[in-house]
């Protein structure tokens, strides 16, 4: 729910409801991003005593919102869907006292303290701050792939699938996630051809297993969706093995593409240092190159990308700004 501002109404301790001061531009702590490793560290820097201001982007909830039942974060034994894990994360940050404000950041300065972190109308002021943007859905770089964008290409099978009832539908990718939305999308597709550019799948043995053992999804294996054609939308994907050369191509309705994600971290390159694939390099802990600035979750995390990581990552970066903030007051 949002107020007319943008700004979302709060839920008070009490099981109230207030907007947040939307004057107030100066926080303790700031957090940018709010995925599992914002709301986590949101949760933990209010709870410590801190004032602390999310700014949760475009897309409130990270990944998450794009993913159907989550059955591996502990605490639910019969799974639980990621957009509702990460409201009550949302709502749980806001009733330690968290400011939620769903705009988007546009611009940081982190050279001196205070730091600042810009939105298109507001300058807000920082003690300290978490990175905590994530990452995002990595593209083919095929021209189709931008023709039919919302035509039949797609990055998110919970939000699309349904589109695609009795079709056959490719799914690029050998990782969980794209095992995971060949598996989903099973309910809806006739077949998912599953195209994957090596000979073994990358994801967890538990989630290939269910894949093998799924009569509808038809494995590709050393194959690239070399083109992709249609005339309104998506009509047909064409593959080709990389070891044969042969070209396949398949009649379908839609193409999701499930490689991978490139850290969110365009804002913050000139500032912090990042490594060879943008990820923000972290010093010791939680902490960056700058004092002050931490970073959390997928943004920095390369190796388990986990929601339980990001969520630790989180709490991790939270306890780290205590430590900071408190062994100077002038901070
Ligand atoms: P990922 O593990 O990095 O896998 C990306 C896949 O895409 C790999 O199979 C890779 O091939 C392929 N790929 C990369 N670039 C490509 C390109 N340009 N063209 C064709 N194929 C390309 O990414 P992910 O599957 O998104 O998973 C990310 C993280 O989230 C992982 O740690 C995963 O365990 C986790 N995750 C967990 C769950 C779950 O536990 N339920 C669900 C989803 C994701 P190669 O194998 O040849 O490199």
């Amino acid at each position: 729910m949002s107020a007319d501002d943008g700004a979302t109404i709060l839920e008070t301790k009490d099981g109230g409801s207030k907007t947040p001061d939307i004057k107030k531009t100066k926080f303790d702590v700031i957090i940018i991003g709010a995925g599992p490793s914002g709301y986590t560290a949101g949760i933990y820097s209010s709870r410590a005593g801190y004032d602390t201001l999310i700014l949760s982007g475009i897309l409130p909830g990270g990944q998450l919102v794009n993913t159907t039942e989550v059955e591996n974060y502990p605490g639910f034994e019969n799974a639980i869907m990621g957009p509702d894990l990460m409201i009550d994360m949302r709502k749980q940050s806001q009733k330690m006292g968290t400011t939620i404000i769903d705009d988007e950041v546009v611009d940081v300065d982190f050279r001196r303290k205070p730091f600042k972190v810009l939105t298109a109308s507001e300058e807000y002021e920082g003690r300290a701050v978490i990175i905590a943007t994530g990452a995002t859905p990595r593209k083919m770089g095929l021209d189709g792939e931008e023709t039919f964008a919302g035509k039949g290409v797609s990055y998110c099978a919970t939000c699309d699938g349904p589109f695609f009832r009795n079709q056959e539908i490719v799914v690029v990718g050998g990782g969980d996630s794209a095992i995971e939305e060949a598996t989903f999308l099973t309910k809806f597709a006739t077949t998912v051809h599953l195209v994957h550019r090596r000979g073994e799948l990358r994801a967890s043995k538990v989630m290939q297993e269910r894949a093998f053992n799924n009569e509808k999804i038809k494995f590709h294996w050393d194959s690239a969706v070399i083109d992709i054609k249609g005339d309104q939308k998506v009509q047909q994907a064409i593959l080709k093995n990389l070891k044969t050369n042969e070209e396949t191509t398949l009649d379908i309705g839609g193409l999701f593409v499930a490689i991978g994600h490139n850290p969110n971290t365009e804002l913050f390159k000139e500032q912090i240092e990042l490594d060879d694939k943008g990820y923000v390099v972290l010093k010791n802990q939680t902490h960056t190159n700058i004092e002050g600035i931490f970073a959390a979750g997928d943004v920095h995390d390369r190796t388990y990308r986990q929601v339980i990581t990001a969520a630790a990552f989180g709490c991790m970066a939270a306890i780290d700004i205590d430590k900071y903030l408190t062994e100077d007051a002038d901070k």
